[in-house]
């Protein structure tokens, strides 16, 4: 059996705030856009006794708790504390999938620390969390993903919940299958007219029923109702390209124009390797080329920087693969070095979901 823990700090944004700021501490606070068509991004604790939820409209959350302060997103900041949190995680395994700014799986089965106990791993992490941020986190340990997830969410804020290979059944044969994530409210609303609620409704209800009326889902819902989740942690996917191509309104003929084209997409090439900040990993060149047939050719070199000359004598190389046809789309790429598998683990993804 596997041993994984999902980690989700405790409404993450709002909780920076009131670090920051301690009189927010016993205040409905909400972070999120400021205008009227906005929505939350997430609220602390005060607010959700007012039914308060993140996603939701501001105007209908200032309609639930009129006192509610919604304070601006300071994303640089979050990403900021989100760096020191990941940077903790891997201390105790290299083996981190990030789900988002603020929530993470990893798969301690190998750790060797804290006696190997993913319990006191989980413990000591989010010990560890507190102390160099003064920020609380929960945490879900288990044999599998799904079951993580569950239960970091059984104890919040602020705690852990364990389901141990032993306790593994009890706990899916009572399991609520709205809990199941992916179950929404559509399929709930169909599994309830079905009477099926729990996890032992749908083992009894059966593989191939729940098949019929649900296809693959249903397939899935019917391994979940039984504990079983064999989805591996999924470390950072690395980019190996960057390219950019313009499909053209009419077609060209002839390498001037094609030259034209080209050299006209390399601004736009050049952004978006800046923006990954990958000049440096830049290995190869390419340029694609499909012709009006819609037959399509990529000719490669191999190159240590964006050099034009290099360009211009593949896209030759490419023309002349067909000379009997118009052009209908040009592109540009370059192909990039992998960074090894130490630095890439260091590399959270920036994304904004919080709750
Ligand atoms: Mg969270």
């Amino acid at each position: 059996m596997r041993k994984i823990i999902h980690l989700d700090m405790d409404c993450f944004f709002a909780a920076v705030e009131m670090r920051d700021n301690p009189a927010y501490q016993n205040m409905p606070i909400a972070v999120g856009g400021q205008g009227r068509r906005s929505v939350l991004c997430t609220c602390n604790y005060p607010a959700r006794q007012f039914g308060v939820r993140s996603a939701m409209p501001n105007h209908q959350a200032l309609q639930l708790c009129p006192t509610l302060i919604i304070l601006p997103i300071r994303m640089q900041d979050y990403r900021d504390v989100s760096k020191k949190v990941f940077s903790i995680l891997h201390r105790y395994t290299p083996l981190v999938e990030v789900v988002s700014i603020d929530e993470a799986y990893l798969d301690v089965t190998n750790c060797p620390l804290n006696g190997g106990s993913a319990t006191y791993i989980a413990n000591a992490i989010r010990h560890d969390i507190y102390q160099e941020t003064q920020l609380t986190a929960s945490a879900g340990v288990a044999p599998n993903k799904f079951l993580a997830k569950i239960a970091s969410d059984e104890n919040k804020p602020n705690g852990q919940f364990v389901i141990t290979p032993e306790t593994l059944h009890e706990f899916v044969r009572t399991l609520p299958l709205e809990k199941i994530p992916g179950v929404g409210k559509a399929t709930i609303e169909k599994l309830h007219q079905l009477g099926l609620y729990t996890g032992q409704d749908a083992i009894d209800y059966g593989e191939t029923a729940l098949t019929a009326r649900f296809g693959k889902f249903g397939q899935l819902i019917f391994e979940r109702a039984q504990g079983i989740d064999n989805r591996e942690i999924v470390l950072y996917r690395e980019r190996k390209s960057i390219g950019v191509e313009k499909t053209l309104i009419e077609n060209i003929i002839g390498f001037p124009d094609c030259w034209q084209t080209l050299k006209s997409l390399t601004p736009e090439l050049q952004r978006r390797i800046a923006q990954k900040k990958a000049f440096n990993r830049i290995k190869k060149l390419g340029v694609k080329i499909k012709f009006a047939d819609f037959t399509q050719t990529t000719v490669e070199q191999q190159a240590v920087g964006l050099d034009m000359g290099v360009f211009q004598a593949l896209l030759e190389k490419g023309l002349a693969r067909d000379r009997t046809q118009a052009v209908r789309l040009i592109g540009i790429h370059v192909g990039l070095e992998t960074i090894n598998q130490e630095q890439q683990l260091r590399l959270p993804l920036e994304q904004t979901t919080s709750e």
